[in-house]
Order: C-alpha cells, then sequence, then structure tokens
C-alpha cells in the first residue's frame, strides 16, 4: 500500500506522523480498522434511567438539526460501500422512538454488500414492533434490562414499565432476532444483588446477558470510581451461583470476555470498559442523531458531516472526511488517567 497525506495536523495521543495507507478502509494510526457503525437515530428517550439522564429528561435535539432519513440512508451506504463497514447497530436515545426506523433499517438492509444490522433498545414497545423490525432487515437486538423487580425498575428508570421490557423480550426472541442479548449495568446499593437472579432469567430464557461497568458518561456528573461496581466484584457475585469457566470462542474485536455458564452452553459475558480497557482491539466509528462523526465515546472532538451534506460535499468528499476523523482515533479512552475529562456530549446523546 501507498501512503497519503490527508494534511492533518499533529493529534496528541496518535502516532503522529505516521503516514496513512491508500486504503479505503477506516484505519487509525495504530493500526486498528473501524468496520462496527453506531448510528444514533434520537437522543430522546421513554425511560429516564437514573445513570443516564435526569428525571426531567434533557434539551432534546431540534428536529430541523437531525438527520432526515434520506441523510441517515446516504452516510450509512457512504459507510458499507466505500469505508468498509459490515456491521450497522441503531441505538440512541431509544431509537425505536424515530419514526421511520423501519424504512431506515431496510435502506440498510438493501445495501451491497448486506450489513449486519443490529438495535440496542430499552424494548419498550417491542411487543407489538419486534417482527416488523424483523421483516424490514433488523438481525439481532440487545435489550438494556437491569433489574426484575417491579418496585426497583421503576426506581432506576422512574418508570413503570418493567413488564413492557420482559414482554418486549420474548417478542424479540419469537419474530428471531437471535441472539437476544441483555444488557446490565449493576449500580451498588440499588440492584448489585441481582447479578444471580439476572443470570438465571437469561439463561432459562435463552437470553445472552452482558453485563457492563458503569462509565463516566452521565450528564449529571454523578459517576465515582469508588462507587462503580466492577467486573471483578461481578464475577465473584456470579461465581456464588454458578461454575464459570473461560469461553472457548475467540473474543476479537468484541468488547465483552465471556464465561460458560456451568459448563455451556449458555455464557455470560462482562465488559469491563473501566478496569480492562479493550480499546486496543477497537472496531467502531459513531455517528450522532445530529449526524457528528467521533471515533470514540469518549473523543472531546468530533467531525460535523451534517453541513457538508448539505452543502452539496460529494460521496467521495464525505468519505474523505470520515477517513480523516478516524486516522486521528486516539489510542485509549483515558477514563483511568489523570485529568480524564467527561465528554460534553451525555451518552444518551452520543449513541450507547
Ligand atoms: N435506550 C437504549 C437502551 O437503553 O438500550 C439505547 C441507548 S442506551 C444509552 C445504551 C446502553 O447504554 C444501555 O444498555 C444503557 O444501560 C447503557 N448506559 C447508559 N449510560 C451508561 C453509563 N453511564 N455507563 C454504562 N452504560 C450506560
Ligand atoms: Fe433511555 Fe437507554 Fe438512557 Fe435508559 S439507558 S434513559 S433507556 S437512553
Amino acid at each position: 500500500m501507498t501512503a497519503v497525506d490527508l494534511g492533518l495536523p499533529g493529534v496528541p495521543g496518535t502516532n503522529n506522523g505516521a503516514p496513512r495507507p491508500d486504503t479505503p478502509a477506516l484505519i487509525d494510526t495504530f493500526g486498528r480498522i473501524a468496520s462496527d457503525l453506531r448510528v444514533s437515530l434520537t437522543d430522546r428517550c421513554n425511560l429516564r434511567c437514573t445513570y443516564c439522564m435526569p428525571a426531567e429528561g434533557l434539551d432534546w435535539m431540534p428536529g430541523g438539526e437531525m438527520l432526515s432519513e434520506a441523510e441517515l440512508g446516504r452516510l450509512i451506504r457512504i459507510a458499507v460501500e466505500q469505508l468498509g463497514v459490515t456491521n450497522v447497530r441503531f441505538t440512541g436515545g431509544e431509537p425505536t422512538l424515530r419514526k421511520g426506523i423501519e424504512t431506515i433499517i431496510a435502506a440498510a438492509a438493501a445495501l451491497t454488500p448486506r450489513p449486519r444490522i443490529s438495535m440496542t433498545t430499552n424494548a419498550i414497545g417491542l411487543s407489538r414492533r419486534a417482527r416488523s423490525l424483523a421483516d424490514a432487515g433488523l438481525d439481532r437486538i440487545n435489550v438494556s434490562l437491569d433489574t426484575l423487580r417491579q418496585d426497583r425498575f421503576t426506581e432506576i428508570t422512574r418508570r413503570d414499565r418493567l413488564s413492557d421490557v420482559l414482554d418486549g423480550l420474548a417478542a424479540a426472541q419469537s419474530a428471531g432476532l437471535a441472539p437476544v442479548k441483555v444488557n446490565s449495568v449493576l449500580l451498588r446499593g440499588v440492584n448489585d444483588d441481582e447479578a444471580v437472579p439476572l443470570l438465571r432469567y437469561c439463561v432459562d430464557n435463552g437470553y445472552h446477558l452482558r453485563f457492563i461497568e458503569q462509565m463516566p458518561l452521565d450528564p449529571q456528573h454523578g459517576w465515582n470510581r469508588s462507587e462503580m461496581v466492577t467486573a471483578e466484584q461481578i464475577l465473584d457475585m456470579l461465581r456464588a451461583g454458578f461454575e464459570l469457566t473461560p469461553s472457548p470462542t475467540p473474543r476479537g474485536a468484541a468488547p465483552a470476555e465471556r464465561w460458560l455458564v456451568d459448563g455451556g452452553p449458555a455464557e455470560v459475558g462482562v465488559i469491563a470498559s473501566v478496569t480492562r480497557p479493550f480499546c486496543g482491539d477497537c472496531d467502531r466509528t459513531r455517528l450522532t442523531a445530529d449526524g457528528a462523526l467521533r471515533s470514540c465515546l469518549f473523543s472531546q472532538t468530533e467531525t460535523d458531516l451534517r453541513g457538508p451534506l448539505r452543502e452539496g460535499a460529494s460521496d467521495d468528499d464525505i468519505a474523505q472526511l470520515w477517513r480523516s476523523t478516524m486516522w486521528a482515533k486516539l489510542a485509549g479512552h483515558q477514563i483511568n488517567e489523570a485529568g480524564f475529562a467527561q465528554p460534553l456530549r451525555p451518552m444518551s446523546a452520543i449513541g450507547g
């Protein structure tokens, strides 16, 4: 491969000065290649999880600032056809609140090569829509569920909707959105006694459970390292109820470390974003609902794609902007380093 100069200024935290290989792929200075696109469809949500949003919600993005269906379709097409993206995950906010989500999914599913299409959702309303989402081309789903107790669900999400979520999970399973994955965040003193019941429930129902360490991405800046339930603590709690052995399946770029439960085939995953960062294997690139491109959840900078799109940029111009943004991706998220600063956007406006 020959080198091309993208005219990037020196970016602290990257392998400065390294020549960018002449490849269409989204490579960075550390040799990582992003092939997994996370697309946030809205920053709005119908829940108010305490670790994600304040009770009153946030200042939602104005409609005109959000990418239209056509703009989203074009950017996803460029990512797949020109930049080597093979996986597209829709998220938010709550992606199912986005009008026309089936059309957006169908457009992605019509691309060649067809990307694998997934969604991260709180599953409210999924009991009615899982089938139409699957028919549109959705392949897999991740559902967030932090507790099986109704009182706690209402405390954590500030909405009394546990039964909707459980029905949504079952509907996703029936619609063939397999494997149905469940994401759980454990909060100290709130639901940290539910590691074993959550895993029992998921194993019994054929769902794949992954615990996620809480990250400093909440707009209230309430994250506290000493309060965080760590991956090691989660594994210790699980070992009180199950025998865990390391999964023989290679991890690749997947963020979860996986364990066989009682000898398998059921597995449980733990995503130790804070205590055992997996940035060295990251293959993600992110697009916010208002058209900002981010190379990392924790990026302090982003690249506006909406402006160029609306000013008539060509597909090649957009692809090149995308490549130069990813080329400048930092080595890691720096949560564990002195001077770490949270990004300005909270998780719900980036896309979790
Ligand atoms: N509303 C959808 C949902 O809840 O699945 C999609 C967006 S939500 C931001 C995506 C995931 O991020 C959820 O599993 C949620 O639990 C997780 N999340 C939100 N804030 C988090 C934080 N500070 N640390 C770790 N995970 C977080
Ligand atoms: Fe909404 Fe998901 Fe945030 Fe909960 S975690 S408030 S469901 S965006």
